[in-house]
């Protein structure tokens, strides 16, 4: 079946097929590791995943790449400000380095817990500063580069049609930017492809180059990296939607500069989550909520949030609220008695996967990954009258685009023994009507993964 994506590029749905047969090569930008990840973040990576998945449903084979920016993102806007690793680092008195391993495995944890399948490629840019360099030789060879006194510039003023992606208006772009931080630029829109680490300043994370001792541009990384290893000419390349104005439209011109080809065909963009009042969520804004705080340690399931990212379309802005998180509890609940009471019902009949679902399923994903139909298609399915091993054979195989571990849903958990004598615990507390013991018990049950509810049939455990 045709599988259509919307390309920010041409702002159309458009048909997708690769560049080579059969094989699609995926670039994701990945988290800057000087924080946690926040759960706006998270639901961009869920976008993501769900992309490469429906990829893998329709029968390509993925390449995916993904990059850790633990250098060169700077705080302010246009190449201004500090590298946020170093200013994560001088927050919690570890080094760069430190800070950088520290939230790359946090990020790691998270991703694994939203059952998002890891990168083939996970990429540092630290690891491709040669890489980087070699490819800003290639610009200044070709004339597209210029020197300031902080740093070798990408003279944006040489690519012509440089807001092909943004659809923004370069004079007015211009004009717009009176007040500009550095005079030294040519135009506003220049960008750094290396900075000098400052007089006199010894940055922690800094290296030799042809032009000075410094680091590179956050926007040479994904080029030098996407080329690295998916080739000069790529497939889909994504990000959230604040990367397409300024980071992507710069990787962009510096690619297609150094390569006269062009970059990536598709380009795709997750729309914000949004908190009440409609404001993004962000890392600069202390706003923002971590999968472990949200979650984790409230002992809800972290596929919840999966869930409830597939309630709206990934170009629409999401907004979460405590309410919303706690429908798409009951809604991930009522799919798993579903799903299990499917399984009950064939008690072990083998079913086969229905193609008249199959089809309605694959019209939506591919329909842009069009989730919340696929979910209306689910219950469909779920409620029609097919028997319930083919039921159960039919979800298992959406499962595969919907990662919410319905395989394991009929499997009654065995609980550790540590959990078992602290359920046990909680309910003599319970007992002997010792609310506050009962509710401390509670909560180290839910700090070690477990989450407790209390039922009209007793005490139920879920892994959390
Ligand atoms: P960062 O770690 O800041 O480089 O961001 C990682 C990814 O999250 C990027 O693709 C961003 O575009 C995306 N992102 C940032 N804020 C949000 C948000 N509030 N909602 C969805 N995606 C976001
Ligand atoms: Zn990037």
């Amino acid at each position: 079946m045709k599988l259509y994506f919307y390309n920010s590029l041409t702002r159309k749905k458009e048909k997708f097929n690769s560049i080579k047969p059969g094989e699609a090569g995926l670039y994701t930008c990945g988290p800057t590791v000087y924080n946690y990840a926040h759960i706006g973040n998270l639901r961009t990576y869920i976008f993501e995943d769900v992309l490469k998945r429906v990829l893998i449903y329709n029968g390509y084979r993925v390449k995916h790449v993904m990059n850790i920016t633990d250098v060169g993102h700077l705080s302010g806007d246009r190449d201004m400000g500090e590298d946020k690793m170093e200013k994560g680092a001088r927050r919690e008195g570890r080094t760069a380095w430190e800070i950088a391993e520290f939230y790359t495995r946090a990020f790691k944890s998270d991703i694994a817990r939203l059952n998002i399948i890891e990168p083939d490629i996970w990429v540092k840019a630290t690891d491709t500063i040669d890489d980087q360099i070699a490819l800003i030789k290639t610009l200044e060879e070709k004339g597209y580069s210029y020197r300031t006194g902080d740093g070798i510039y990408f003279d944006t003023s040489k690519f012509k049609d440089y807001t092909r992606l943004s659809h923004q208006n370069i004079e007015s772009l211009w004009e717009g930017a009176r007040v500009e931080k550095n005079p030294e630029k040519r135009n506003s829109t220049d960008f750094a492809l290396w900075k000098f680490s400052p007089e006199g300043v010894r940055r922690q994370m800094e290296w030799n180059s042809p032009w000075g001792t410094g680091f590179p541009g956050w926007h040479i990384e994904c080029s030098a990296m996407s080329m690295k290893y998916l080739g000069e000419q790529l497939d889909i390349h994504c990000g959230g939607s604040d990367h397409i104005d300024v980071h992507h439209t710069n990787e962009i011109a510096q690619s297609e500069a150094a390569t006269g080809k062009n970059f990536f065909n598709f380009w795709m963009h997750g729309a914000f989550l949004i908190i009440a009042g409609g404001k993004k969520m962000a890392k600069s804004e202390d706003n923002f909520l971590t999968l472990h705080n949200a979650f984790v340690k409230k002992g809800i399931n972290p596929l919840v949030y999966r869930f409830a990212a597939f309630q709206t379309h990934y170009r629409k802005p999401m907004e979460y609220s405590e309410e919303s998180i706690q429908a798409s509890r009951n809604g991930l609940q009522h799919l798993q008695n579903q799903v299990r009471q499917a399984a009950q019902n064939s008690a072990g009949q083998k079913g086969a996967v229905i193609d008249e679902y199959k089809t309605k399923f694959l019209e939506a994903i591919n329909d842009d990954l069009n989730m919340p139909r696929a979910m209306a298609v689910v219950q469909e399915m779920l409620k029609s009258r097919i028997g319930d091993a083919d039921k159960h054979a039919t979800i298992i195989d959406y499962d595969r685009v919907l990662g919410l571990s319905l395989d394991t849903v009929d499997q009654a958990e065995e609980l550790p023994e540590k959990i078992k004598i602290l359920v046990a615990e909680r309910q003599a507390a319970r007992n002997a009507k010792d609310w506050a013991a009962s509710d401390r018990l509670r909560d180290t049950i839910q700090d070690l993964g477990y989450q407790v509810q209390d039922t009209k049939e007793g005490m139920q455990v879920i892994k959390t």
